[in-house]
């Protein structure tokens, strides 16, 4: 790949029309200490009584007139995708307390996110608003490169000489609509040998969906090569790929010229954040088309100053837990369960978990109904489940794939079906986004549900 000859941050500083900090002098007299005897709350907010309107209740989602969900089904991001940690919380507290100059924040979070996920020389990070987010930036950043009529002009890419993206068939998912929104033409393959075939003077990069690495024909490692060679692009999707975490640079030193991971998936950062690693001149070129920048296709990627901070934190926590013990605590809770369904002849089956799984690695529990003792099937416990608010079960939930439009050729009041076909004795779910407390919420109503269920 040819380097852009007289770029640095610099000049990509004055590019963005940004002042330096040093026009700013820290003004250490305004960041004076607070009173000591601050009372904190459990997320390190100094406790605010709120004595009328909104939140005075103490039960915020019970004033607008929300349902809470238990989360049983994973890091989704329809019913919020996951909880920040306290300390998450307290740093988006911190963040927020001053004015900074976003692109300067940007480039030093980039700079912790090098130390935190370990990245190649000559790479850096950039903390994006999601990974879609990220791929729409960072698809423009390979685009535009740093110039003004192009950066200005996207998606209309009128008159740019790469305008092609290469994607297998199999990898066409639900987020390759970020790349498109670039106004790039997706040329779909599905051999080796047609990839080859399919590089051109207009192809501008490779797109591949990590998750989906089992279902191409071309590993991502060929993918790298065959492009290396060529002189063009790669992103690599890994949205949720991590745990484990030494994905974070393992990706990365496969040489892939941008890796994108969700900040709120089991990260467990801000919901609506996302990490995008690369090449510094490509991450320079992504947030020259992003939020605070203006008459940009990023501009409604904004991410704020409290999002770095607590994005940052929660990188930081998620690169050194020890993940051995947070599964314990998982078994812990399946434990809960089991415990308290056994009476009714439901037995826990082994755990099964594959650490190298190519996506949302956790441990997956299940249970087994004897069908001597009770007439249930597992559908109807998950369904029982699900109707119970507020335990929330994705798949059966009405809006549990968002809202979707309507397909104007289908019959009138035709329910969209998704349902997996499953063993009718043997049911499941996520344990890995319950909080604190929730096994035990989970396990009451299984029992209710157990015990209204008709004895064989
Ligand atoms: C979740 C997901 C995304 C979107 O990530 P956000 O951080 O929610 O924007 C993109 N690609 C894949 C494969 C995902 O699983």
């Amino acid at each position: 790949m040819i380097l852009k000859s007289g770029w640095n941050r610099r000049s990509f500083l004055s590019v963005l029309g940004a002042a330096t900090g040093s026009l700013f002098a820290p003004r250490a007299a305004i960041a004076e200490k607070k009173e000591k005897d601050e009372k904190h709350g459990i997320d390190g907010h100094p406790i605010v009584p709120i004595k009328s309107g909104l939140g005075s209740t103490g039960d915020v989602y019970k004033e607008l007139g929300v349902t809470p969900l238990v989360n049983i089904v994973g890091t989704v991001t329809v019913i919020g995708g996951s909880v920040m940690k306290p300390e998450v919380m307290e740093l988006m507290r911190q963040g927020n307390q001053h004015f900074v100059l976003i692109n300067e924040l940007e480039v030093a979070a980039g700079r912790y996110i090098e130390k935190l996920c370990k990245t190649p020389p000559g790479y850096t990070g950039l903390v994006t608003g999601g990974v879609a987010a990220g791929i729409v930036v960072g698809y423009a950043g390979m685009l535009t490169e740093d110039l003004e009529p192009r950066l200005k002009a996207c998606p209309d890419l009128t008159g740019f000489p790469k305008t092609e993206v290469i994607i297998q068939k199999a990898h066409r998912n639900n987020f390759d609509h970020q790349v498109r929104q670039t106004g790039v033409t997706l040329v779909e393959v599905e051999t080796k040998e047609q990839m080859i075939n399919a590089i051109n003077p207009k192809t501008l990069a490779m797109h591949y969906i990590n998750i989906q690495s089992d279902r191409g024909q071309v590993s991502g490692r060929e993918m790298i090569e065959i492009a290396t060679k060529a002189n063009i692009y790669t992103f690599n999707d890994a949205s949720a790929d991590v745990p484990p975490k030494e994905r974070l640079w393992e990706y990365p030193a496969q040489g892939w010229d941008f890796v994108a991971f969700s900040g709120g998936k089991d990260i467990c950062g801000p919901q609506a954040s996302g990490i995008l690693i690369g090449k510094e001149k490509l991450i320079r070129w992504a947030q020259m088309n992003m939020s605070p920048q203006e008459d940009r296709i990023g501009r409604s990627s904004k991410v704020g100053k409290e999002t770095i901070f607590a994005l940052l934190k929660a990188l930081e926590l998620f690169v050194n837990q020890d993940y051995d013990a947070v599964i314990k605590s998982y078994d812990e809770r399946a434990e809960v369960i089991s415990k308290a369904i056994a009476k009714f002849g439901v037995t826990a089956l082994p755990r099964e978990f594959e650490p190298q799984a190519l996506g949302n690695v956790t441990p997956h529990y299940s249970w087994q109904i004897d069908q001597t003792k009770l007439k249930i099937t597992s559908q109807e416990v998950i369904h029982q489940l699900a109707e119970t608010k507020p335990v929330g079960i994705g798949s059966l939930n009405a809006d549990a794939g968002g809202m979707r439009g309507r397909n104007p050729d289908a019959p009138a009041n035709q329910p969209e079906h998704h349902h997996r076909q499953q063993d009718p004795t043997k049911f499941g779910f996520a344990m890995w986004q319950l909080k604190e407390g929730e096994d035990k919420y989970i396990a009451d109503r299984l029992v209710e549900i157990f015990s209204a269920a008709p004895k064989a």
